[in-house]
C-alpha cells in the first residue's frame, strides 16, 4: 500500500473536510525553499509551511545543533529543574525584545503562548485584589484554536459551533485616522473591567493578511497604558523578521506588557511557545500565598530539543545575510507589487516586509470557501508552488532563503493566473 492510501486509512488532517479534500501529497524531503514529493516532483514552499519556516527546510546548521542536543539531554521536567538551552534562549531573546520584557514563560505552540498570556493578565488583576473579567481584541483577530485563544479571536465559520461556550470579549475595529478617537473613547468607557487588550501587531494574518499602521497602534497602546489596561502583542506570526524588522513591535514606540511567540521561534523545526512579560506582571504573582501562583504548564514546556533548535535558528537569524535576504525579498515584493497594482482583477495589493498579499476581485463577495480559492490553490500546486489563499487573498510568505529565481517564477505564475481566473 502506498503512503497516501495508508494515510487515508488512519489520519484525520487539520482544517480539512476529509470527505471532499484531495488526497494529501506525500513529502519525503525538504531543502532550502523546496519540498520534494514521493514521485520527485518539487514544490516551492511559498507559505513557509504554515508560516513557521524562515531559514529553509532541513537546514544543516539547525540539524547539527539538534542532533548534538539529542545526545546530551532530550527532555527534563521544567518545574523544579532547568537546563542550559532554556536559560540561554530566554537570555538572548530578552536581549533583542523590547526592553521592558523581563521574564520568559515556555509552552509548546502559538495557541498555548496566547493562553498563558491571557491567564497572566486575568490573574494579574485577581492577585492584586482588583479582579477584571473583560478582554479587548480586534475584530477578525486570530490567536489560535484552543478555547481561550478562540474566544479572543474574531467570530467566524471556524468558531461558530463553539460560540456559546466562548467567554465574552469586546471586539473593536482596526485603528485608522478616522476612527482612532472613537476607539480610544470606547476603551475608556470599558476601562474599569478591562483586564487586557490582545492584538496582532500590524498584521492580521489569518484574517487575510490585513495590515494597519504602526502609528495608530502606538496610540492605542499608549491609551491603554494611560487607562491602566495591560496589552498583549501576539507576535506568533510577525516575530523573527517577517515584517522587515526583527519583531513587529520594533515598528512601534510603545511597548506591550506581554508578548507571544511560536512559529518561526525554532526556525520551523520544533514546536515551541514562549510568552514574555514585564517585571510588573511577573511581580504580581510573587507572594507567600501559594494561590497567587501561575498554575500553568505543559509536559513539554521548554523542551531542550526545541530550545536547541530555537538557539540555532537565532544564530542564523542574527547573521547579516539573513537581514540582507529579508530586505531583498521585501524589495522584490515591492517591485512586483508596482507591476500588478491597478490590475483589473485585483481589489487590493498590500505588503509588509516579506509578505505580499493580493486581494482578488470576486464579484460575489469574499468568502474563505469560494471556489476561486480552490482553483488558485490547485493551479499553483500544478505549477510546483505551495500557495494557500485565504479565501480570495493570495499571499506569498516565503522562507528567507528563497532565491530571486524562485521568487521570479512565483511572480510570473501569479501574472499568468491573473489572465486565467
Ligand atoms: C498561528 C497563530 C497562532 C496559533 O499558533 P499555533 O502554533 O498554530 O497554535 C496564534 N496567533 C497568531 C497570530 C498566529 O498566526
Amino acid at each position: 500500500m502506498g503512503l497516501v492510501e495508508r494515510d487515508l486509512k488512519v489520519i484525520w488532517h487539520p482544517y480539512t473536510q476529509m470527505q471532499t479534500a484531495a488526497a494529501p501529497i506525500p513529502i519525503v524531503r525538504g531543502q532550502g525553499a523546496l519540498l520534494f514529493d514521493e514521485n520527485g516532483k518539487t514544490y516551492i514552499d511559498a507559505v513557509s509551511s504554515w508560516w513557521v519556516n524562515i531559514h529553509g527546510h532541513s537546514h544543516p546548521y539547525i540539524a547539527a545543533k539538534v542532533a548534538d542536543q539529542l545526545t546530551k539531554l532530550e527532555h527534563v521536567i521544567f518545574a523544579g529543574f532547568t537546563h542550559n538551552g532554556a536559560v540561554e534562549l530566554a537570555e538572548r531573546l530578552l536581549n533583542i525584545l523590547p526592553n521592558n520584557q523581563a521574564k520568559a514563560f515556555y509552552s509548546d505552540n502559538g495557541s498555548t503562548a496566547v493562553e498563558v498570556a491571557i491567564k497572566m493578565c486575568l490573574q494579574y488583576w485577581h492577585n492584586k485584589g482588583l479582579p477584571r473579567t473583560k478582554i479587548l481584541a480586534f475584530k477578525n483577530a486570530y490567536h489560535g484554536d484552543t478555547f481561550g485563544a478562540m474566544a479572543v479571536s474574531g467570530r467566524s465559520a471556524f468558531t461558530n459551533v463553539f460560540e456559546s461556550l466562548l467567554f465574552d470579549v469586546v471586539f473593536i475595529d482596526l485603528p485608522n485616522k478616522r476612527n482612532i478617537a472613537d476607539l480610544k473613547s470606547q476603551i475608556s468607557s470599558l476601562k474599569s473591567n478591562l483586564a487586557c487588550f490582545i492584538l496582532e501587531p500590524l498584521l492580521q494574518g489569518s484574517a487575510g493578511m490585513l495590515m494597519y499602521e504602526a502609528k495608530y497602534l502606538d496610540e492605542l497602546i499608549a491609551h491603554c497604558k494611560h487607562e491602566n489596561i495591560l496589552t498583549i502583542a501576539d507576535e506568533v506570526l510577525t516575530g523573527f523578521g517577517r515584517t522587515g524588522k526583527p519583531f513587529a513591535c520594533d515598528h512601534l514606540h510603545q511597548q506591550p506588557d506581554v508578548m507571544c511567540f511560536s512559529k518561526a521561534l525554532t526556525g520551523g523545526t520544533m514546536a515551541l511557545g514562549l510568552t514574555t512579560c514585564t517585571l510588573d506582571v511577573y511581580n504580581a504573582f510573587l507572594s507567600d500565598d501559594k494561590l497567587k501562583t501561575l498554575f500553568h504548564g505543559h509536559s513539554f514546556t521548554a523542551n531542550p530539543i526545541a530550545c536547541a533548535a530555537a538557539l540555532a535558528s537565532l544564530d542564523l537569524f542574527m547573521l547579516p545575510e539573513t537581514n540582507a535576504n529579508i530586505q531583498r525579498i521585501a524589495n522584490k515584493h515591492t517591485n512586483f507589487g508596482l507591476t500588478i497594482k491597478g490590475h483589473g482583477k485585483l481589489k487590493h495589493v498590500r505588503q509588509l516586509g516579506t509578505i505580499i498579499a493580493l486581494e482578488w476581485e470576486t464579484g460575489v463577495g469574499t468568502s474563505y470557501f469560494s471556489d476561486l480559492r480552490d482553483k488558485l490553490y490547485n493551479y499553483f500546486l500544478d505549477a510546483g508552488i505551495i500557495l494557500r489563499p485565504l479565501g480570495n487573498v493570495l499571499y506569498i510568505l516565503p522562507p528567507y532563503c528563497i532565491t530571486d529565481n524562485q521568487l521570479d517564477y512565483i511572480y510570473s505564475k501569479i501574472e499568468e493566473a491573473l489572465t486565467l481566473f
